[in-house]
């Protein structure tokens, strides 16, 4: 690891008096400065710092490099900043993990630095949480008690820290403190959809971007190629296709790298009255599977199709754990009751366009062997929307992410996902709905 020793001594001899307040018992570490309690971005007067280690005075801070030092006992986070930032820390359980809430930052440090992990760190990730919120979370090993958090104001050219001291404790302690009183982990709020206005009798489609923010998704580190940005350009190229048709009010879940619980994705489908909701993914399997390519088409099931597609829907169900939700408030899981009148109506139409979406794909690109499957998606769980779940490519194949990158190819597989959706509406009789859910 590059972690520097002058600055652990460093931050060892900063005067107590400058450090917030202790975490003691508490899983909650209060920000310290005035601009953390006006929840400004961007706000934050109060440091003297010399101008000429401050690159952006003004908007979001920048976060240039993120490293780890110490060991299984004491385990010490680094973020350089261009600036102090406020902050606000928490514990979650089940996974272990720490959370640390900062405000709108800008991230120049890869997505993949946090996947090495040391001492009680075993991961660590970073991005925006919901629109002006960033967030680091932190995977642990063990209960920890989050010893200190706290930021340090640039000095002698050294830029500005954000120092986390993780220290092992038991689970007993830990659950305490993740139980107390505290400030805890808030969903983003759902995206300022527009209100409901499908009154010109235009089908509204939704197309959901997996990951985002904080979730990069699967990762190609060689490559430097993260799912959220493949999902997110393949989307807005079929946004600007889909709208060219005239045909459809197009609504997405994101439109830009940020983070969204995979609930919310559901209540925008459901919100804006969907007759098609498509998510899109890009998987990746594990070394030395480089050779397994194509796309696949995935639909709501309780059980899945086979053990790849349980994997599968696994990896994409852990988006909300990533970016540091606390799961124990999810109400229990669907899967198992049975569906109902909608429900199956709804499962007969997302089956439609699975085979509709599979064959005009086939027609421009590579399939994978098998390329209808089935599992348990949370996002696919609206019952009253068909949905299907897109998965493009493989992003642990060379030339998957060859293609998935390539101007070409999006033009080919979003002109053959337009002609999809044109023959499933058609195949409807236009303007026919599915069941509404009362
Ligand atoms: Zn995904």
């Amino acid at each position: 690891m590059n972690w520097r020793a002058p600055l652990l001594a460093l931050a060892l001899i900063w005067p107590a008096t400058l450090l917030p307040a202790r975490a003691g018992d508490v899983a909650t570490v209060a920000a310290a400065t005035p601009a953390a309690a006006a929840g400004v971005p961007g706000a934050d007067s109060s440091p003297a710092v010399p101008a000429a280690a401050v690159p952006a005075a003004v908007g979001p801070a920048i976060a240039t490099d993120a490293r780890l030092a110490g060991d299984e006992e004491r385990t010490r986070l680094v973020m350089d900043l261009s600036r102090p930032v406020p902050f606000g820390a928490f514990a979650l359980a089940d996974p272990y993990r720490v959370v640390v809430d900062i405000p709108d930052v800008v991230f120049t440090v890869p997505p993949s630095a946090g996947q090495q992990g040391r001492g009680l760190v075993s991961a660590f990730r970073f991005g925006l949480f919901a629109p002006g919120k960033a967030r680091l979370v932190i995977d642990v090993t063990d209960p920890v008690k989050i010893d200190k958090v706290f930021v340090i104001d640039p000095i002698d050219g050294q830029p500005a820290r954000l120092v986390v001291d993780l220290v092992k404790t038991d689970r007993v302690s830990f659950m305490k403190s993740v139980a107390a009183p505290v400030q805890r982990a808030q969903a983003a709020p759902v995206l300022p959809a527009p209100p409901v206005t499908n009154n010109d009798g235009r089908p509204v489609i939704v197309l959901d971007p997996g990951h985002g923010g904080i979730d990069a998704g699967a990762v190609n580190a060689s490559a430097g190629i993260y799912e959220k940005d493949v999902v997110l350009s393949i989307a807005t190229l079929l946004r600007k296709k889909l709208d060219a048709t005239g045909r459809y009010r197009v609504v997405m879940t994101r439109d830009g790298d940020t983070f969204v619980p995979l609930g919310d994705r559901v209540k925008v489908a459901r919100d804006q009255q969907a007759r098609l909701f498509i998510s899109l993914h890009a998987d990746s399997l594990a070394a030395r599977s480089g050779q397994v390519r194509g796309a696949t088409v995935y639909t709501l099931s309780d059980r899945a199709s086979d053990a790849e597609a349980q994997r599968l829907a696994d990896a994409e169900n852990r988006a909300d754990m990533i970016a540091g939700l606390d799961l124990s408030d999810e109400p229990t899981d669907v899967a198992g009751i049975l569906l109902d009148l909608a429900q199956r109506e709804t499962k007969n139409f997302s089956a439609l366009f699975a085979r509709t979406l599979v064959g005009k794909i086939d027609d421009v690109a590579r399939m994978h062997k098998s390329p209808l499957k089935s599992a348990g998606f949370k996002v696919l769980k609206a019952p009253d929307v068909p949905s299907v779940l897109f998965e493009l490519g493989y992003l642990s194949s060379e030339k998957d992410v060859e293609l998935m990158t390539s101007d070409a190819w999006k033009e080919k597989v979003t002109d053959a996902m337009v002609t999809a959706i044109n023959a499933y509406f058609a195949s409807q009789g236009g303007s026919s709905a599915p069941v509404a859910m009362p």
